[in-house]
């Protein structure tokens, strides 16, 4: 599908979960946030329902993200059901890496095909320090998961101030290209503000070539990350959200008010 500045849209993020098993100090504040009640979170049935109601109207790759996809229960199931759907050609994931040791093969059986794992350090103490305690060991036991699984290809998500040449961004640079894993730095972002640049290494930011919709967790049809503009699924159905999100997609973010890092999946 086109949208009004004949851009293709053939990609939708799909957020499944608002929460997370770290506090990454660029997204979550210090004093906690207020979490999505489940009643309201989209079942993988519903899911399933947006994917195949979508990949008709032209969109045939899928991205799973959070909060962390993996702290949601049955995660392998849904990506079986996203799976099943004829006309989905590419699945993938953006996680946090802490539990991708235990997931990765029972992910690429069910039908991903690659993942993006988040990386902004290779030194254990900042790790732990910019997660609130994550440990970096699970990442790279994630990744090796990963690897061993044959998800491919896997992509380290790696956030940074300003610039890519800052000696975080230069470690991690070089552990991707020791390991043969594709390295993306994103500038940290601000959807109050609309700060954003376009990711090095990706197409994310890029608003002159973008191809994606986004569905939050509880089901709002987002044209944009940085848009306030949002379409219930629910109240609407999932073409004529569609539909709207497309015929009222912005030339270019601003800024979105309304959601925050972890309830839009970046
Ligand atoms: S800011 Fe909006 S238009 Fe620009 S790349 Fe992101 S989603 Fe696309």
């Amino acid at each position: 599908m086109l949208d009004r500045f004949n851009r293709k849209i053939n990609y939708l993020r799909i957020s499944v979960t608002d929460r997370c098993n770290l506090r990454c100090r660029y997204c979550m504040p210090e004093e906690g946030v207020q979490f999505i009640p489940h009643s309201q979170i989209l079942s993988y049935e519903e899911i399933k329902e947006v994917v195949e109601a979508a990949v008709p109207l032209g969109i045939d790759k899928i991205r799973i993200t959070g909060g962390e996809p993996l702290v949601r229960k049955d995660i392998v199931e849904l990506v079986r059901l996203i799976a099943s759907v004829p006309g989905v050609k590419d699945i993938a994931m953006t996680t946090n890496g802490m539990l991708l040791h235990e997931f990765a093969a029972p992910l690429a059986k069910a039908g991903l095909h690659r993942i993006n794992v988040s990386l902004d350090t290779m030194d254990p103490e900042k790790f732990a320090s910019v997660t609130r305690g994550g440990d970096i060991r699970r990442v790279f036991a994630g990744i090796e998961a990963a690897r061993k699984a044959g998800l491919s290809p896997i992509k380290v998500n790696c956030v940074i101030k300003t610039a890519s040449d800052e000696p975080d961004a230069l470690a991690v640079k070089a552990y991707c290209l020791e390991n043969g894993l594709q390295a993306r730095f994103i500038k940290q972002m601000d959807l109050h503000t609309g700060e954003f640049g376009i990711v090095d290494g990706g197409s994310g930011g890029d608003c002159r070539n973008c191809n994606r919709l986004r569905l939050t967790s509880n089901g709002m049809m987002k044209p944009c990350l940085f848009s306030d503009m949002e379409f219930s699924v629910r109240e609407l159905g999932v073409r004529k959200a569609i539909e709207l999100a497309l015929s009222v997609k912005p030339e270019k973010g601003t800024v979105n008010l309304h959601n925050c890092f972890h309830n839009i999946g970046g």
